[in-house]
């Protein structure tokens, strides 16, 4: 097996990691119960099998050096379990933290950071609770989210008023949720920060993103505006908090000019993929150095400006996005994870485009080179797609 590392999770995110893994002469071994996974397929090994399979986890830990997770729900007694037998970074209870709204929001709190005002829905008892208080009557128009497992804008309900309270809570199951404002956004952006296991902390040129329907549509870097720095400061300040090693994300609102922090994501992030074009040393790889105690590679860009553009299961719907057209436009990447059903809203791929002018570049505004890469990244997308009208030609 040579050198090997592990990933606990096969989606995209899985997959690059796999790769950049190879690309620093390890081998890569996949946990993932879907035997047809994108990480899966790229992968030295894959384990079919469940995240919490202990045979599975055995074997995961006897293969491998070391292991890491892309996604924030593994249970956390299985990564307990894991990280009784072998290296794994991030750590249990700081996966823990992130995956449920509630720990994450709690924690954010506690070391000084705004977040969007919310209460706790736990229970049925709650959400009657709330229904007739007058202490929550502030919050609404709202949102209920699931507190845990909810992801680009699943697991969510709009509550305009609080009569409808009972009824959104019940359509979500009755699991536990948070219940928060919605807040008028002037923008939302990310930082994507890696710390290793000696303290040592590189964070990302901070990222412009624009949602669609409660999912990523284009992130665009560099961003800069009065909060950024602020954003900086705080994404550093949770890593070190939460004694992380790895690559972490946190999403950001601003609001009438304020820093709310959305969510923490304990991995790679959807906003971060620019960094596969357009820094020197890309998320994954970065996940690869913090994970087996390498210094961290330089997070600068390589370029003045960049956007991705996700590429939704929906551009599918009238024929196969024409692929070959973003081959022949210079400073366009595209990006396929292999998945074969291409349902509405899934992640099938993204789209990057790079400004032509390098970083350092001081021949052009960095205002125009962002504006000009997201409007190419957004036509060559639009180009991209099979209208119905052209797609009944093909
Ligand atoms: P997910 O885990 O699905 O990414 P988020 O909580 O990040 O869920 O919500 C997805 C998007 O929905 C956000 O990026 C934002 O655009 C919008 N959104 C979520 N919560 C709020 C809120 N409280 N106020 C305003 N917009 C929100
Ligand atoms: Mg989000």
């Amino acid at each position: 097996m040579g050198d090997a590392l592990g990933v606990v999770g096969g989606g995209q995110l899985g997959r690059y990691f796999v790769l950049a893994a190879q690309s620093l002469g390890y081998t890569a071994v996949v946990l993932e119960p879907d035997p047809h996974s994108p990480a899966g397929a790229v992968a030295d090994e894959h384990i079919v099998a469940a995240y919490d399979d202990e045979s599975a986890l055995d074997r995961l830990a006897e293969l491998c050096r070391a292991v890491t997770v892309e996604f924030e729900n593994p249970p956390v007694a299985a990564l307990e379990y894991l990280a009784r037998r072998v290296t794994l970074h991030p750590s249990p209870s700081a996966v823990h933290i992130a995956q449920d709204r509630r720990s994450e929001k709690r924690f954010c709190r506690d070391i000084g950071l705004t977040v969007v005002p919310y209460v706790e829905v736990n229970d049925d008892n709650d959400a009657l609770r709330c229904a007739d208080g007058d202490t929550v009557a502030s919050l609404f128009p709202a949102i209920l989210k699931t507190a845990r497992l909810g992801y680009d804008g699943k697991g969510q309900r709009h509550v305009q008023s609080a009569s409808q309270l009972v009824d959104a809570f019940a359509s979500l199951g009755g699991a536990p949720c948070v219940l928060e404002q919605i807040v008028p956004l002037d923008t939302e952006f990310s930082v994507v920060v890696a710390r290793g296991a000696d303290g040592e902390v590189a964070a990302y040129a901070p990222t412009h993103n624009v949602h669609v329907d409660g999912i990523l549509d284009a992130s665009t870097a560099p961003f800069s505006a009065p909060v950024v720095a602020h954003g900086h400061d705080a994404a550093v300040r949770i890593a070190s908090a939460l004694d992380y090693v790895g690559v972490l994300a946190v999403e950001f609102f601003v609001s009438g000019g304020a820093l709310l922090v959305n969510e923490l994501a304990p991995r790679p992030h959807n906003s971060g993929h620019w960094t596969l074009n357009a820094a020197r040393t890309s998320q994954f790889e970065q996940q690869v150095r913090a994970l087996t105690g390498m210094a961290l590679g330089d997070t600068a860009m390589t370029h003045r400006a960049v956007t991705m553009v996700n590429l939704l299961g929906d551009r599918w719907k009238h024929g196969e996005p024409r692929f070959a057209l973003a081959r022949e436009v210079d400073g366009a990447h595209l990006h396929l994870y292999g998945k074969h059903e291409a349902r509405a809203g899934r992640k099938m791929g993204h789209l990057t485009v790079v400004s032509d002018q390098m970083a350092g570049d001081t021949a052009a505004a960095s205002d125009t080179a962002i504006h000009t890469v997201l409007a190419r990244a957004k036509r060559l997308r639009d180009e991209m797609t099979i209208s119905d009208g052209s797609g009944a030609r093909r």
